[in-house]
C-alpha cells in the first residue's frame, strides 16, 4: 500500500466545484494529477478555473508564477476514467451526492487502479461503510472530505469507514497533510464532526429566534463576539443555502431521531417561501450582491 506523502500520482474524478479544487492543492503539492469528468467540455471549463484561481493567486502574491506553471504542467485533463486511474497512487472521487453514482464511478475505478492504490469518496454525508459493503476490497476505502473553496480552507475530515484499513487511514492522513491541509480523523457517522456540530449550532439558532430569545443579528454577534467565530450561525445559513440545511436536518434527523435535529417550523416555512438565504435575495438576512 501506498504511503500517502509519496502519492504523486492522483486522479481525481468530477470536476466540479470540489474536484476542480482538489485537483488543483494536489498539482501544486507537486502531484501528477489526472482530472477526470464526464465531457471534454467540462474538463477543459474546469481547467480555465483552476487558471483563474492559480492567477488570482500571483496577483494576490500567494503564489509565484513558477509554481503556477509548474502546478498546471502537472494536470492532465481526461474524460477515460480507466486510462486516468491505471498509474493512480490515489483516486478521489468528486462526482454528484448520490449514493448509486459514487459506488458505480467506485465500482469502475476500483477495476482499473492499481491494487496498492487507496480510492477516496470526498461525499459530505453518505456512509462510507455503505460505499465499503457494494465495493470490492473495502479495506482501500476512505473518505477526504474537502471543504469549499478547497484552495483556501484548511480543513479535511478523513473518514473512518468500518472496513477502511489502518494502512489506508494512516495513507490518507498523510495525503492530506501533503496537500497542505489539517487532517481530522472521524468516525462514518452521519454528519462526520463538522456538519454534526455546524447544523446543531444552526437548529438551535434557528429555534432561539422563533422563540424570540434575541434578533438574528445579535443571536449571530453572541458566536462572533462571545466565541470568536468568524460568522454567526444564521448568516452561515444563510450562505450556505436555507434549502441545503433542511435537506441536511432532515437527513440527520432521520439518521439519529429524538429532537436535536427535526427542522424548526421557521426552517421550513422559509423554504417554503422560496427564502433560500443569499442566493435568493432574502434569508435571515437581506442579501443584496
Ligand atoms: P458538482 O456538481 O460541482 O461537480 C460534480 C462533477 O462530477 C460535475 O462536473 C459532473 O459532470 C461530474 N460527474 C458526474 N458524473 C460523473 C461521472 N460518472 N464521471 C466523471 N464525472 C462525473 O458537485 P460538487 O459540489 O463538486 O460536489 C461533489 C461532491 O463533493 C459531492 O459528494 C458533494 O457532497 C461533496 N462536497 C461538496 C461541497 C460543496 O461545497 N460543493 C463541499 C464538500 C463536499
Amino acid at each position: 500500500m501506498t504511503g500517502g506523502a509519496s502519492a504523486d500520482r492522483v486522479a481525481v474524478i468530477g470536476a466540479g466545484t470540489m474536484g476542480h479544487g482538489i485537483a488543483q492543492v494536489a498539482a501544486v503539492a507537486g502531484c501528477r494529477v489526472e482530472l477526470v469528468d464526464t465531457a471534454v467540455q467540462r474538463v477543459q471549463a474546469s481547467l480555465e478555473h483552476i487558471r483563474a484561481n492559480l492567477d488570482e493567486g500571483v496577483a494576490r502574491g500567494k503564489v509565484t508564477a513558477a509554481a503556477r506553471d509548474a502546478a498546471l504542467s502537472n494536470i492532465n485533463g481526461i474524460t477515460d476514467i480507466a486510462a486516468a486511474v491505471h498509474d493512480a497512487d490515489v483516486v478521489i472521487e468528486a462526482v454528484p451526492e448520490q449514493m448509486q453514482l459514487k459506488v458505480d464511478v467506485l465500482a469502475r475505478v476500483a477495476a482499473a487502479a492499481p491494487p496498492d492504490a487507496f480510492l477516496a469518496s470526498n461525499t459530505s454525508g453518505l456512509s462510507i461503510s455503505e460505499m465499503q459493503r457494494a465495493l470490492p476490497d473495502p479495506d482501500r476505502i476512505v473518505g477526504l472530505h474537502f471543504f469549499n473553496p478547497v484552495h483556501i480552507m484548511a480543513l479535511v475530515e478523513v473518514v473512518h469507514g468500518q472496513d477502511t484499513s489502518d494502512e489506508v487511514l494512516d495513507a490518507a492522513v498523510a495525503f492530506a497533510r501533503r496537500l497542505g491541509k489539517e487532517p481530522i480523523v472521524v468516525k462514518d457517522s452521519p454528519g462526520f464532526a463538522s456538519t454534526r456540530l455546524g447544523v446543531a449550532l444552526g437548529l438551535e439558532a434557528m429555534r432561539m429566534l422563533e422563540e424570540g430569545v434575541a434578533s438574528a443579528e445579535d443571536i449571530d454577534r453572541a458566536m462572533e463576539l462571545g466565541y470568536r467565530h468568524p460568522m454567526g450561525p444564521l448568516r452561515l445559513s444563510d450562505l450556505i443555502g436555507l434549502d441545503v440545511r433542511l435537506d441536511i436536518a432532515r437527513h440527520m434527523h432521520a439518521a439519529f431521531g429524538g429532537e436535536r435535529f427535526r427542522p424548526p417550523a421557521i426552517l421550513e416555512r422559509m423554504v417554503a417561501d422560496g427564502r433560500l438565504g443569499r442566493k435568493s435575495g432574502a434569508g435571515f438576512f437581506a442579501w443584496n450582491d
